[in-house]
């Protein structure tokens, strides 16, 4: 929702390319693909824009049409799902907070939303304490996509163990610097975060996001039968559970960590080939 001082970046506003709306409730509909994701921020994108002229009413009367005209078919409970979130930008690139003072002449209309000006506004998700700057730097610079983007920098697991293999492999910290260069790189990378949107054993059969499930008012972390399969826990476990994974058999399981495996491979080659150009 804003902007952090420690690290320059901000993880929700990044930069012209991207940015997430997760916290607003992005990602919590039953049916989060992006067609119907998309659809549904330009329909509120427009109907807000054209209601401008009378500012108090209209954001009222905003906030009454669209909560009559969506579904609320929402993944799990207790999150809001704020009617609010747009596309910030005139491209629909970017997703946010359409009362934001940027977008209403300098003045600030969150006072009208479910949470309050004040929770809008001081809000920073868990991923700007618990990512490092090169973690944070490395996403951004990866993914120019709003619908991946916001998935997968709310994801810390995946994020640190990805880089962590590759760091292993390569013998130090991956450096932003060197991505940042390469688009080699970035299209590795980019790949593999992909995973989160077209993973093949993505398990469908529970209200999931990432390594949580949803049973109405509560939510769990979700588990991995290794043992089902007579197989012993895979050493991409944080991956596969941050990609909502179920395996009917140990061929599949070999065959996702094969799939995981080549991109860390790919990464970790192209950035000690980079590494020895320093
Ligand atoms: S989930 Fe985090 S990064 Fe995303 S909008 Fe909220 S505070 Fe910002
Ligand atoms: S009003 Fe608050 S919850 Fe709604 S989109 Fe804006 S920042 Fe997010």
């Amino acid at each position: 929702m804003n902007k952090l001082s420690n690290e320059s970046i901000s993880l929700c506003q990044p930069d012209k390319t991207k940015s997430c709306g997760a916290c607003c409730g992005l990602y919590n509909y039953l049916w989060g693909d992006r067609k119907s994701l998309k659809e549904k921020l330009l329909i509120r994108t427009e109907l807000y824009r054209s209601l401008k002229g009378d500012e108090e009413g209209s954001v009222e009367n905003y906030s009454r049409i669209i909560k009559a005209k969506e579904p609320r078919e929402k993944l799990y409970e207790v999150i809001y799902n704020c009617e609010f979130l747009g596309f910030v930008d005139d491209e629909n690139k970017k997703v946010g907070c359409l009362l934001h003072p940027a977008l209403n002449r300098g003045k600030d209309l969150r006072y009208h939303s479910f949470y309050g000006q004040t929770l809008c506004r001081d809000h920073f998700c868990p991923s700007y304490q618990h990512l490092t700057g090169q973690e944070k730097e490395l996403v951004v610079l990866i993914i120019d996509d709003w619908y991946l983007y916001g998935q997968i920098i709310t994801d810390i697991d995946i994020v640190k163990s990805f880089f962590k293999e590759v760091s292993d492999m390569a013998g130090e910290t991956v450096s932003p610097d060197l991505v940042r260069f390469s688009p080699k790189l970035k299209d590795i990378g980019f790949r593999f975060f992909s995973l989160k949107v077209r993973w093949p054993f993505k398990d469908d059969r529970k209200r999931r996001f990432g390594k949580y499930f949803f049973e109405g008012w509560e939510y769990r972390l979700d588990k991995i039968d290794y043992q089902s399969i007579g197989s012993q826990p895979s050493r991409y476990h944080q991956i596969f559970l941050s990609l909502s994974s179920s395996f009917r058999n140990s061929w599949e399981l070999r065959e996702a960590e094969r799939q995981v495996e080549k991109f860390i491979n790919d990464f970790s080659r192209e950035y000690i080939k980079l590494t020895g150009k320093r």
